[in-house]
């Protein structure tokens, strides 16, 4: 038997606010920032798992997943305004969180075997989040980003070796990048506030932690952690999830992944 996994993606444009009669309004305002009623347009991808056949080399007829997530989530969310519009909503909050809940419970009896393996829901270009079979936990993850310099020099190396090893990366006066950061948590949902943490505790830790400590410096000169380290892509990533501790907002950190250039990507796990 050989396993495939096969994604679709679908988009839906909802409303929501969070002027929740079972959150108190101060409450409301530190998680989800103004309470106005205020609309997304999300994305959601759906990846199913499954045998590739012999007979048609598919996990699953492509159009058959389209009229599934249509037929079952999209019509039932798209231009609708979730608080009064979706019933699942009348006493869960409005969160990406709560909406995996429900695209979850919506799609997974249409595919019995387990075949439903991931939902990812984007609600804005640097958040989205992710449900996964066999786990309770949802995994939020938050975009940022900063510019450094760096040189890849490795101390205990002759000039020589250097060169060999990285190049022109290793030029002494150094070079720039855009460095993009995504900070992944995971979590339970707590069932009254609709969330596994609070995304603006996390964004004000970033900022302190990561963005202003480490925007326009030259890693190699002015970043302490990089005095006798590489400031290659996986140290660096390592040096934030060192910064940022184990709980950011409350939530378990589960992976930093740093984006050097579109190409260059580093994930970390604190393994
Ligand atoms: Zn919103
Ligand atoms: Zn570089």
């Amino acid at each position: 038997m050989t396993i495939g996994y096969l994604r679709r993606e679908q988009t839906f444009a909802a409303a929501h606010h969070y002027k929740l009669p079972w959150l108190d309004e101060a409450e409301a305002a530190r998680l989800f920032g103004p309470l106005s009623i205020h609309g997304h347009n999300y994305v959601l991808h759906v990846t199913i798992r499954g045998e590739i056949s012999d007979d048609h080399g598919m996990v699953e007829n492509l159009k058959t997943i389209k009229s599934v997530i249509v037929d079952r989530v999209i019509a039932e969310l798209d231009r609708k305004f979730l608080n009064d519009d979706v019933a699942y909503f009348k006493d869960k909050s409005p969160t990406l969180e709560n909406l995996a809940g429900f695209i979850w419970e919506r799609l997974e009896p249409a595919y019995p075997n387990g075949a439903l393996h991931e939902i990812r829901i984007t609600e804005e270009p640097e958040l989205y989040l992710d449900k996964k079979a066999g786990s309770d936990d949802m995994f939020l993850t938050r975009g940022y980003h900063f510019c450094a310099a760096h040189r890849l020099h490795q101390a205990s190396l002759s000039d020589e070796e250097n060169r060999a090893l990285f190049g022109k990366c290793t030029n002494p006066s150094g070079h720039g990048h855009n460095y993009r950061v995504e900070v992944t948590v995971k979590g339970d949902v707590d069932a009254r506030t609709g969330t596994i943490c609070n995304i603006s505790d996390i964004d004000k830790l970033v900022d302190e932690k990561v963005i202003d400590y480490l925007d326009h410096m030259h890693l190699n000169c002015d970043i302490p952690e990089f005095a006798d380290m590489n400031p290659t892509a996986e140290n660096i990533a390592r040096v934030i999830w060192e910064r940022l501790g184990p709980k950011p907002g409350g939530a378990a950190l589960h992976r930093v992944r740093l984006h050097e250039t579109d190409r260059n990507v580093a994930d970390y796990y604190g393994e």
